[in-house]
């Protein structure tokens, strides 16, 4: 097969895989009519999830973005106070600390991990500073060990994006922040915020489509969770609303799409770690920087995720350029957000420069990774990886 035939059919960045057994929960959503937000699936997913992550409680939304957005709120921080997350991430954080009426405060990334680089935050933090929105980037988890003791001892709430750790772990030698020099435990991404935020869109390791989810151990928060999640419709009387709200609810389809899922989650999280051995293996000797794993971590893989060596004259935009005319598709890494012009112009950011993730934005992208990725496909994107960047 020459090249430019293999270009007419494109290895996807991402393709969902989806199974019978959530073919079989639509279907049963489908025959019997529960097609909305009422439905047997949704607390099967919450409860499922909350489990599986080890948390208290799940309240299930329409999306990762609005995840946050809802985690935040009933928080009930002072408006005007700080927030402090990475400058590398989605603009999802950003919007739900700028909707809640906070302040955002940027810390740069790890250079290895790209998660937020705990060690800086610590400069970031002032007397304004009310909370902290680790993100874990790709799969990676965010140090929650040191961020923890940080967080303790200067008293901020945690707000944790679990969106692209599903399934991943740390290894956890704290507990109220004090940290053992000794033992310890591995514990799920999620578990660590006073609220934990997921995504399930399509690319994320377990999906729904579209959905979202907030954790939670304190039955208090998830109680107004539930009832802003669904504008806070009154108790006795429906129409006299108990607090403002919005309408974030997950349908009973997502929620049978995602409970299908659930079942598979161990077989997932192994075929992207299979994924991603296949890839260190192949791309050894590049001019890349691979993913990298600290020892505390265990990562779920959600995108295998490349940066470029100094070495290639060429940016990650024009790497991308070449892989695509070779039929492979790619995506690029997030610009961050001090480099954002729509939040430049809001009077954000001003002069503020983040080295690191200003330089993995323009270096770096991540590979087809998705769960239908085969390794026939995988053999595809190695030998194209190693003609474009070798010759
Ligand atoms: C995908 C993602 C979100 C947003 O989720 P949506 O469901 O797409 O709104 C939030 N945070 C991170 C880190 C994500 O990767």
């Amino acid at each position: 097969m020459s090249m430019t035939r293999r270009s007419l059919t494109m290895i996807p960045v991402n393709e969902p895989l989806i199974g019978a057994r959530e073919q079989e929960y639509v279907d049963d959503c489908l025959r019997t009519g529960w097609i909305s937000s009422a439905g047997k699936y949704i607390e099967r997913f919450e409860t499922g999830w909350a489990q599986y992550c080890g948390r208290k409680h799940g309240v299930a939304v329409c999306n990762g973005t609005m995840a946050l957005e809802l985690a935040l709120s009933v928080l009930d921080l002072p408006a005007g106070s700080e927030v402090i997350l990475p400058s590398f991430t989605i603009a999802s954080c950003l919007e739900a600390i700028l909707r809640n009426e906070l302040i955002p405060i940027l810390v740069d990334s790890d250079p290895r991990t790209y998660c937020m680089d705990v060690e800086h935050m610590e400069s970031r933090i002032s007397s304004r500073t009310v909370a902290v929105m680790p993100v874990h980037i790709y799969g990676h988890p965010v140090d929650m060990n040191a961020l923890t003791r940080l967080a303790v001892r200067h008293g901020l709430k945690i707000i944790e994006d679990a969106a692209e750790a599903h399934g991943s772990e740390i290894f956890w030698r704290g507990g109220d922040g004090g940290i053992k020099d000794e033992g310890g435990s591995w514990k799920r991404c999620g578990s660590f915020g006073v609220v934990s935020c997921f995504s399930f869109y399509a690319n994320k390791n377990i999906t729904c489509g579209e959905g979202g989810m907030v954790l939670t151990d304190d039955e208090n928060l998830a109680r107004w969770l539930k009832a802003r999640r669904n504008l806070c419709f009154g108790k006795k009387e429906r129409f006299q609303h108990e607090d403002r709200g919005w309408n974030f609810r997950m349908t009973n389809v997502q929620a049978a799409i995602g409970c299908g899922q659930l079942e598979g989650i161990a077989g997932f999280l192994e075929r992207k770690r299979t994924m991603a051995r296949l890839y260190d293996e192949g791309l050894r000797g590049l001019p890349l920087q691979l993913p990298h794993i600290e020892p505390w971590a265990k990562s779920s893989v959600w995108m295998y995720a490349v940066v470029l060596d100094d070495r290639v004259s060429y940016d990650a935009a024009e790497f991308a350029r070449r892989l695509s005319a070779e039929g492979i598709q790619t995506r690029p890494f997030f610009l961050g957000m001090h480099e954002q012009p729509v939040y430049q112009q809001m009077g954000f950011f001003k002069n503020e420069r983040y080295p690191v993730a200003e330089r993995i934005a323009r270096r770096g992208l991540y590979l087809p990774s998705g769960q239908a990725i085969t390794d026939e496909q995988i053999r595809q994107v190695l030998a194209v990886m190693r003609s474009v960047l070798v010759g």
